[in-house]
């Protein structure tokens, strides 16, 4: 074996995993076919759920680019801002912030705890067996291969690890073609818009093209726009094809000065049927592709790494339960199928299929949304605050299987919140008058830190077990309720 794990894919998803299982101790192998990012950024912004989520590694502090001021998300451009803050978060404006800086916080992380990066090493060959997997690799070098015990695909929409292990990916194939182009002006008219507003007040229409028109914050703009035409994924995107975007729908005074990324993209929505296939698992875009509408792949992708992250550390460490690293699959794979439902659900809204039907249709669903709780259940669903895991064993409870909200805590040590006392990427039992005592810490083997606090307002329960990724697997005032059952499915065997 050269390395436990191999991660092929230096997109969020695998950095993020590559990240978790450095964080653990897991030797690992990140290979990016690319000698260097393209520096195109496909998302510009990030989820609620994924600043939480980077909150909870101490990552989020460090990105000084992040932007919080843009109010609300949105669902398919409807004109009205989703509101996140009946999810209790501390994050309820949607990030603005480009991918690649995303990329470039994980990849400073990775280099902090040693994880090595292979760029432009492309995976061309994959064969299993019951010890490990063997990857064929194409780099500067020649061919070569890397044995690990187990090979994540993070490598994105076409995926080569998803084609090479013989993953079944149904779903539909694209209907449409559309641009993402980020780009500089000559001239523009008054219709070009500026500074930070509500996304929705991006979106236009007109002459048969539908287009969402933002600035980057450098000068430059990022340009989505769609029309009836299909044009092949392959085929360069031209100065000639965003001009005339950009005069049909801002007027013929807007004049493009030049390119500087474009690249296609399509509404096609598939998933593969098993996120893992014996020492084969997959991730994010590998895993499932839809319009990204909405702006929800890069919160898929890292919350993906974030479930697969610590299981895979426990399989690897031997303290994993029966089954514990098949409940990635069970536990990730209904939230992808969602995300693939609302995308093509939005895509009827987003010029396409535009008519009488399409517009009374958008007017019915603004004016649900426009209600507290039409809003509070689209806003959870895009956001993914709403999200819970199925934990049958455990008594029920509201927080099971929820995130744990980021609440304030005053423990032995002083004032604190609960992300921060996630940052081991172990898990966390809040003792909130149980009297467990932080001496039982020692007896689970390290894997969970007992953290006594003061009973929390808003959180009825004296004790809450809270898993790495952040969700609560067991809360409640009676300890012997099923509290060690949790601690064996979800830690290994308990000696408390
Ligand atoms: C126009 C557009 C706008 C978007 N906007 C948003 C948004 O605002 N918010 C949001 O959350 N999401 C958005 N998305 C979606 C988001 O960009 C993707 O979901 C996200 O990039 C997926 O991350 P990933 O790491 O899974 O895959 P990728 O980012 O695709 O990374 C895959 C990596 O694998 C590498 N790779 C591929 N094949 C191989 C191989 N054979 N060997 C080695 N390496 C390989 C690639 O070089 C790449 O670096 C948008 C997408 C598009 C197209």
């Amino acid at each position: 074996m050269n390395t436990e794990v191999i991660v092929v894919g230096a997109g969020p998803t695998g950095l993020m995993l590559a990240a978790e299982l450095g964080l653990a101790g897991i030797d690992t192998v990140v290979l990016d076919r690319l000698a260097e990012p393209t520096g195109q950024s496909k998302a510009g912004s990030l989820q609620p759920r994924s600043a939480e989520v980077l909150d909870l590694r101490g990552l989020l502090d460090h990105l000084s680019e992040a932007d919080r001021s843009r109010p609300g998300g949105h669902f398919a451009g409807l004109p009205v801002a989703l509101d996140n803050t009946p999810w209790q978060t501390r994050h309820p404006n949607p990030v603005t912030l480009p991918q690649v800086a995303l990329e470039r916080l994980l990849a400073d992380r990775l280099a902090e705890l040693g994880v090595p990066v292979l760029r432009g090493h492309e995976l061309v060959d994959l064969t299993q067996d019951d010890d490990g997997v063997t990857a064929g690799t194409r780099g500067p070098d020649g061919e070569s291969r890397l044995r690990g015990r187990y090979l994540v695909g993070c490598d994105g929409a076409h995926s080569s690890v998803r084609k090479l292990a013989g993953f079944a990916f149904p779903g539909k194939a694209g209907t449409m073609s559309a641009v993402a182009a980020d780009i500089e002006f000559a001239a523009t008219s008054d219709l070009v818009p500026t500074g930070q507003r509500f996304f929705g007040d991006y979106m236009r229409r007109g002459g048969g093209y539908w287009t969402l028109l933002h600035p980057l914050g450098d000068g430059a703009y990022r340009m989505i726009f769609g029309n009836a035409e299909r044009r092949d994924r392959h085929a360069p995107v031209t100065d000639a094809e965003v001009q005339a975007a950009l005069h049909t729908v801002y007027g013929p005074e807007t004049t493009l000065a030049r390119i500087r990324h474009a690249s296609r993209f399509s509404d096609a929505n598939r998933q593969v049927e098993r996120y893992r296939s014996d020492r084969v698992l997959l991730a994010g875009d590998a895993a499932h592709i839809h319009l990204p509408a909405g702006g929800q792949g890069v919160n898929l992708g890292l919350q993906d790494a974030f479930n697969l992250g610590w299981k895979l550390a426990a399989q690897l460490r031997g303290w994993a339960s029966d089954g514990l690293l098949d409940t990635y699959h069970d536990e990730r794979h209904p939230v992808g199928a969602r995300v693939l439902r609302n995308a093509a659900a939005q895509s009827v809204f987003m010029g396409i299929g535009e008519g009488t039907e399409v517009a009374a249709l958008r007017e019915v669903v603004t004016e649900l949304v426009t209600t507290p709780d039409g809003n509070r259940y689209i806003s959870g669903m895009m956001s993914a605050l709403d999200l819970r895991y199925d934990m049958p064993d455990a008594p029920a409870h509201e927080l099971l299987g929820r995130r744990m909200p980021d609440v304030d805590l005053v423990t032995d040590a002083g004032p604190t919140r609960f992300s921060r006392l996630a940052g081991h990427g172990g898990g966390v039992l809040l003792d909130l008058g149980a009297g467990i005592g932080p001496a039982a810490s020692a007896q689970l083997g390290g894997r969970v830190g007992v953290v006594p606090a003061e009973p929390v307002p808003g959180v009825d329960a004296s004790a809450v077990l809270v898993r790495p990724d952040g969700h609560v697997c067991w809360a409640g005032d009676d300890v012997a309720d099923g509290l060690d059952r949790a601690l064996a499915r979800w830690f290994g065997q308990p000696a408390r």
